[in-house]
Parts: C-alpha cells; sequence; structure tokens
C-alpha cells in the first residue's frame, strides 16, 4: 500500500478531517482549500513569531491575493505554551477582539474561567481560524474552534507531533495537563518545504512522538485483553500495519531527506486519523505520554527551557521500552491468582494512596479522581487475572511482535538526534523511577502498570529498570 492509498483510508474513517494536501509547496493550494471548505467567511491567520517569518507571512500575502478578507495575528512571545489563557486569547481572535486577544496574551497570572463557559453559538460573522504554526498553536486553534461550532485549517511547520490531525487538544487548565475532547481540523496543508526546513530538534521531537505508538500499541492491546478498552480495527490498521515501516528510517530523517520527512509526517497524520476514528488518543498514547505530562505539569525545564512535547515522550517511550524487557522475562502462568486477590486493595485503600502519592503535586486530586474513574473489585481482577494466567503465552508473544526493546528503541533515538537518556532533558533517574506512581494513576485508562499491581508483578517490571544493568541504572 502506498502513501496515497494509506491517506485515502485514513481520511475515510476520520471523522473530521477532509482534505489533506501534503507536498512540496503546498502551501500555494491553501486559499483555494480555504474557500472550498469556508465559502465566504474572513479568515485569521494565527502564527508565532517565528512561523510567521517562516510561512505564515507568505500564506497572508496569498490569501489577499485571493481576494479573501484575512486579519493575522502574530503570538509575541519568546515562549508559550498549550495553557488556558492561550485558549481565550484564540477565543478572542476568532470573534474578531484583537485587542483583546493581545491584553489577554500579554497578562500574567494563571486564568480560572470555567471551561464549560467558553462555548459559543455558530456566527457566520466570526473569522474562521488558519493555523500556521506546530502543535501548540494548532492544538490552540482546534480549542478555540470547537467552542465556536466551527472548524479551521491548519498549516504544519513541522514534523513534530501527532496533534494537527487527532481528535482533541491537550491542554494545561488549573494545573493539569488535560485532553479536550474537540474536533480535528477539516483541512491540513502540509507544504513539505517548510516541514523539511524545520529545526532539526523538532523533527527528531517528532519522530519520538511517533515511536510512542509502539509502546502505546502493545498497552492498548493490554486494555483490550481486559476488556477495558477493545481495539477498534479501523483505527488500529490504519497507524499500527505500517508503523514499523514509517519509522525505518531514522538516517534519513536526521539528514532531512524529503522522502523519509515524508513518511514521519505522514505517520503523524495517520495517528491522528485513528485518533478521529476511535474517538480517543487511545492509538497513540498510553503511559510512554504520562511522563511527558507529568513534566508539563511541573512546568520542567532544561537549561531555563520547557522541553518540547516530543523530547519527554522520547524519554517516556524508552522507560517503557525497558518495563516491557522486563515483563518478557516473566512468566505469568504461574501467577497465584488466588493470593493477588487476597491482597488486592479496596477502593477506599487506592483513594488514600493516590492521596498520598499527589500530596504536594499541582493537580493533588488528579490520582484520586481518576482511581476512582478505573478502580475494579476483586472479582473482576480474579477474572482477569484467571484469563492472564491462561493467554499468557499468546498474549506474550503478540506484545513482543508489537514493542520494541529498549536498545532497539534507544539506538533509533541516537541516530535520528532525539533525547536517548533522561539527563538529555535534565530530568534525573531517580526523578523518573518517581514518577511511576504517578504514571500508574494519573489516567482513568487501562495500562500496563495497572496489570502489574494486579497481578503483584509491578515491582518485578519496574524495578530493574533502575538497578544495577538496567536501563536507567541508579
Ligand atoms: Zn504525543
Amino acid at each position: 500500500m502506498d502513501s496515497k492509498e494509506r491517506i485515502a483510508r485514513g481520511l475515510a474513517v476520520s471523522t473530521d478531517t477532509k482534505i489533506f494536501e501534503m507536498r512540496s509547496g503546498a502551501a500555494e493550494c491553501a486559499p483555494q482549500v480555504f474557500k472550498q471548505c469556508f465559502p465566504g467567511r474572513k479568515a485569521a491567520i494565527v502564527a508565532d513569531v517565528n512561523t510567521w517569518r517562516v510561512l505564515g507571512k507568505s500564506v497572508d500575502s496569498l490569501f489577499r491575493a485571493a481576494s479573501i478578507p484575512t486579519e493575522s495575528y502574530v503570538i509575541d512571545k519568546n515562549e508559550f505554551h498549550a495553557e488556558w489563557r492561550y485558549v481565550e486569547m484564540t477565543d478572542r481572535i476568532v470573534e474578531g477582539r484583537f485587542d483583546e486577544a493581545r491584553a489577554l496574551e500579554n497578562s500574567t497570572g494563571y486564568s480560572d474561567s470555567p471551561a464549560e463557559d467558553s462555548f459559543r453559538p455558530a456566527d457566520e460573522n466570526n473569522f474562521v481560524l488558519v493555523s500556521v504554526g506546530s502543535g501548540v498553536i494548532n492544538d490552540l486553534c482546534k480549542l478555540a474552534s470547537h467552542h465556536h461550532a466551527q472548524s479551521y485549517l491548519t498549516l504544519p511547520t513541522a514534523a513534530s507531533v501527532d496533534g494537527y490531525t487527532s481528535f482533541g487538544a491537550s491542554i494545561t487548565y488549573q494545573g493539569a495537563k488535560q485532553t479536550f475532547s474537540c474536533p480535528a481540523p477539516v483541512a491540513v496543508v502540509a507544504d513539505l518545504d517548510v516541514i523539511a526546513a524545520a529545526p532539526k530538534e523538532m523533527t527528531a521531537a517528532g519522530y519520538a512522538d511517533l515511536a510512542a505508538k509502539v509502546p502505546a500499541g502493545a498497552e492498548w492491546m493490554i486494555a483490550d485483553f481486559v476488556g477495558s478498552e477493545p481495539i477498534i480495527p479501523d483505527a488500529w490498521h490504519l497507524l499500527q500495519d505500517h508503523l514499523d515501516d514509517l519509522l525505518a528510517d531514522p538516517e534519513g530523517v536526521a539528514e532531512g531527506k524529503p522522502e523519509a520527512i515524508a513518511d514521519l509526517f505522514e505517520g503523524l497524520v495517520l495517528s491522528g486519523f485513528a485518533m478521529q476514528a476511535a474517538q480517543s488518543s487511545r492509538p497513540a498514547s498510553c503511559c510512554d505520554h504520562l511522563f511527558s505530562h507529568i513534566l508539563d505539569m511541573t512546568e520542567h525545564r532544561f537549561n531555563g527551557k520547557l522541553q518540547s512535547h516530543g523530547f519527554q515522550v522520547a524519554i517516556g517511550t524508552l522507560t517503557m521500552c525497558a518495563v516491557f524487557d522486563n515483563l518478557f522475562k516473566l512468566d505469568l502462568s504461574d501467577i497465584d491468582v488466588e493470593s493477588c486477590v487476597a491482597a488486592w486493595p479496596t477502593l477506599e485503600q487506592e483513594q488514600n494512596r493516590a492521596l498520598e502519592v499527589f500530596k504536594g503535586f499541582p493537580a493533588p486530586r488528579l490520582g484520586y479522581d481518576q482511581i476512582t474513574l478505573k478502580y475494579e473489585d476483586a472479582e473482576k481482577v480474579r477474572k482477569e487475572l484467571t484469563d492472564l494466567k491462561a493467554v499468557w503465552p499468546q498474549l506474550k508473544e503478540r506484545l513482543q511482535g508489537q514493542v520494541y526493546s529498549f536498545e532497539k528503541m534507544q539506538r533509533m533515538f541516537k541516530i535520528v538526534g532525539a533525547p536517548s537518556d533522561p539527563s538529555e532533558i535534565g530530568v534525573t533517574r531517580e526523578q523518573i523511577r518517581d514518577m511511576f506512581p504517578k504514571v500508574q494513576l494519573m489516567r482513568y485508562r487501562f495500562n500496563l502498570l495497572d496489570l502489574a499491581k494486579r497481578g503483584g508483578f509491578y515491582e518485578a517490571i519496574v524495578d530493574p529498570v533502575f538497578a544495577r544493568g538496567g536501563a536507567w541504572e541508579i
């Protein structure tokens, strides 16, 4: 199956995205795509200082030349991330209240406006957003468009994340990184000249975000096995059938070879389509991403700088590959189900543990809320473990066919220029170790660590990561 067929399949199962143009010089077709999707509407181009220079300015000229009423808003910040204040800023841009948007952009402190209050009825007089930028700008435009019951056009400037076509926007709200449900853009215009010329670290970050789908896929298999989140065939095959191929040329990505960059970008876009088909981020992330969410919530910086999503995810991905390596050394066919069931904590015990684990964290009730959602009683645990014992050899084989060894993943990251050790993003191995209890508890989604807690093999797969000879030996 070639790229065209894969994309056509992706568009066929996507709930929101209808047009995807990817080629060298594709930006030229943006005005025509805009007119087709949003006839008679006004455009507001949203960019930051860098993306304005590399693409926004020329898109602005193209739109004006095509007689589309156009305003441009350049976010004048060296560093900003997807937090609620900027969503409110982008909401004002949709409404054409540019001065208010600028005031919000320049305000300091934290906005506590309730998320629910931001919805507005559809209004033909509103501007349609044209996102020119990478992940953060795209997510801001995605959520603000949704607040106004309309879609938008996105022009990615780097192969740095999978969020361009994903369902949902990842935003920090009241201290917690959250994925807000909202539709993907109706149209994506990906100019490969611009994307290939992006800073190398951004492309390496995108490669790591795509590689995260390797352990994330294995964790989806586990959630499917326990019946918590069944695999959705459309979403699975669209991405996972081609993932190994799309990750196969880290050298080419590092060298900026056009075909390798096109494959990487396509992989990221297919991930987004898979999320649309599933209406959730399950096809694209699991524990591999939660390490990154903790770093976002604590505003982790290295050398004074926030670290990119993909670089943070690289470390989470490597860590989970190491955990899987340890899992494959176990024989779960001999689990003592009855003693595991006898040791299974009550909901109240788990809630208290969660409050303890998240004490002093910016979102202290996060673990409590999520474990309350995903807690299962002893009877369910008995059934899960009985099934696990019975099918372990087959399940293990499937998981091994999915996930890469730590060694292999680390080699690929070294080649592509993504972090291969936590120190490269300013995180210590002790910090990674201490994140594990939070990672297990911070999402309602069933993960490998949940299974390990049930079967009494949590320490057996986590501790060796940090022991002598382990991936992150301390
Ligand atoms: Zn991601």
